[in-house]
């Protein structure tokens, strides 16, 4: 295995602390709020990383945190806590709203194939643990006490800026929007480990500790979950490109400190999904879900493979035309795959080196494009019809396209019903008003989907084309 390591900048090859062992943590969504399609780019891609490695034989041991308490709407420790705002706007408390939020991601999750981690952790199941970290943490030095918050003092670090690609004037307070001043900071860029004094009083989740009554800043809750259950020495760190600074950066410098000594060794960063707008993000707005891909129609997994044909150390821009010839290769691809046979020796030997071929090329810095190209290269081969099967199905282990599944999940056909008897209905009304240009439109729009419709003396029928 082969992989790019932020730390590095450099295409390394991978060794893990033990042989045959691979302990990886994902920095899990901050539940008030649907996940958008570009949050998700990132764990479809951590998911074929998970993948393509338990292919090789590793026995991979995966970790995710969920954020439900100590994420403001500035990753500076400014502005309002997210899981509050979250609250707020749907007149819930922020445990129902973790809840709802956690469930909806995890179903979005299901639909895109994306494995559940071995361990999922919400981090307000691990106060004490937060707690015993800002304590040893201030024991040695590396946090004080200011205006009631504990902050980690960055300057007590030889290089706090581990990624090596911080431009330092660019965090200046008062250049971006996102950084205002907090006067209790010594350096600008200390963060904060435990809030007991915020500037929103009605903050809902608060606990004792021994600094009084308050709630712990966001990125210890990595450097904790992460520790909890995968020890003091990790070998893949995953998260999207935006966590690199301050998230990453903070989590390293406080759990380099705590143990004193180098904690993970590769770090897997995604690059953005953007829209014309730029970063898809939360905030902005207008963002796209699962759950909206599926009411216009479309497949999750047409999503997936949108995702696998890039690059994840390439920003990718989401364009539904593109989308749209997605959805048509996908179809294709998918009827090839049916109509093999089930007739044919399969040779294991045979077998073995394609399985080889595709780890050491998906096994390259998970090359998912290569991957989905072996797939086109073993239906050209001159293999039997039931060793292509074989050797596909073997392959969607890591790409998990569903390339052997005929049937559609129900789930997906009853919302791709909802959607075409929509489209119908909406075409019969512009007949009726005479607007055949429109009817004609809806027609074509449906076929772009992959959908025909037909006029018949029963009414409207239609059939997948
Ligand atoms: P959040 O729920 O905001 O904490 O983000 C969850 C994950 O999605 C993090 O790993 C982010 O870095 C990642 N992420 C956020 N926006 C995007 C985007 N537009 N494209 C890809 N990944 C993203
Ligand atoms: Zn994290």
């Amino acid at each position: 295995m082969k992989l790019y390591n932020s730390l590095t900048k450099k295409v390394e090859e991978f060794v893990p602390n033990v042989e045959g062992k691979v302990g990886m943590y994902t920095c899990g969504p901050t539940v008030y709020h649907y996940a958008h399609i570009g949050n998700l780019r990132s764990y479809i891609m951590e998911d074929v990383l998970e993948k393509e490695l338990r292919f090789e034989g590793y026995d991979v041991k995966r970790v995710m945190n969920i954020t439900d308490v100590g994420h403001l709407s500035s990753d500076a420790d400014t502005g309002e806590d997210k899981m509050l705002a979250g609250a707020k706007r749907e007149h819930k408390s922020v445990m129902e709203i973790a809840k709802f939020y956690t469930d909806a991601f995890f179903s979005d999750c299901a639909k895109l194939n994306i494995k559940t981690p071995d361990v999922v952790e919400p981090a307000t199941n691990c106060i004490d643990e937060f707690i015993n970290m800002i304590k040893v943490l201030l024991e040695k030095g590396y946090a004080y006490k200011a205006g009631e918050n504990i902050y980690f003092d960055t300057s007590k670090l030889d290089n706090y800026y581990v990624f090596g690609n911080q431009n330092e004037d660019e965090l200046m307070v008062g250049v971006r929007d996102d950084v205002s001043e907090d006067e209790n900071k010594k350096n600008k860029n200390d963060f904060v480990l435990w809030f007991t004094k915020s500037k929103f009083e009605d903050q809902a989740l608060k606990w004792d500790s021994p600094w009084g009554v308050g709630y712990p800043g966001w990125h210890i809750e990595c450097s904790c979950i992460s520790m909890k259950h995968l020890g003091e020495y990790m070998d893949i760190h995953c998260g999207g490109i935006d966590n690199m600074f301050p998230h990453h950066t903070n989590e390293i410098a406080q759990t380099e400190s705590f143990t004193g000594h180098k904690w993970c060794n590769y770090w897997f960063h995604v690059h953005h999904l953007n829209d014309e707008r730029g970063k898809m993000s939360k905030s902005k707005g207008g963002f796209l879900t699962v759950s909206k891909l599926c009411e216009d129609g479309y497949d999750p997994i047409v999503y997936r493979m949108f995702c696998l044909q890039s690059h994840y150390r390439k920003p990718l821009v989401f364009k539904e035309e593109i989308l749209n010839q997605v959805a048509d290769t996908y179809k294709k691809l998918k009827k090839r795959i049916a109509a093999l046979s089930t007739e044919g020796d399969i040779d294991e030997a045979v077998l073995k080196e394609w399985h080889d071929k595709f780890a050491s090329e998906v096994g390259n810095d998970v090359n998912t494009s290569m991957g989905i190209t072996l797939v086109y290269d073993v239906l050209k081969s001159d293999l039997s019809d039931a060793a292509k099967r074989a050797v596909i199905e073997d392959f969607d282990r890591v790409l998990s396209l569903d390339l052997l599944k005929e049937e559609k999940d129900d789930e997906v056909d009853d919302e791709l019903t909802t959607f075409v008897e929509a489209k119908i209905a909406e075409r019969a009304e512009a007949k009726k008003n005479k607007d055949f240009a429109k009817a004609d439109a809806i027609r074509d729009e449906l076929l772009t989907k992959g959908i025909a419709i037909k006029d018949t003396r029963e009414g409207v029928v239609w059939e997948r084309v």
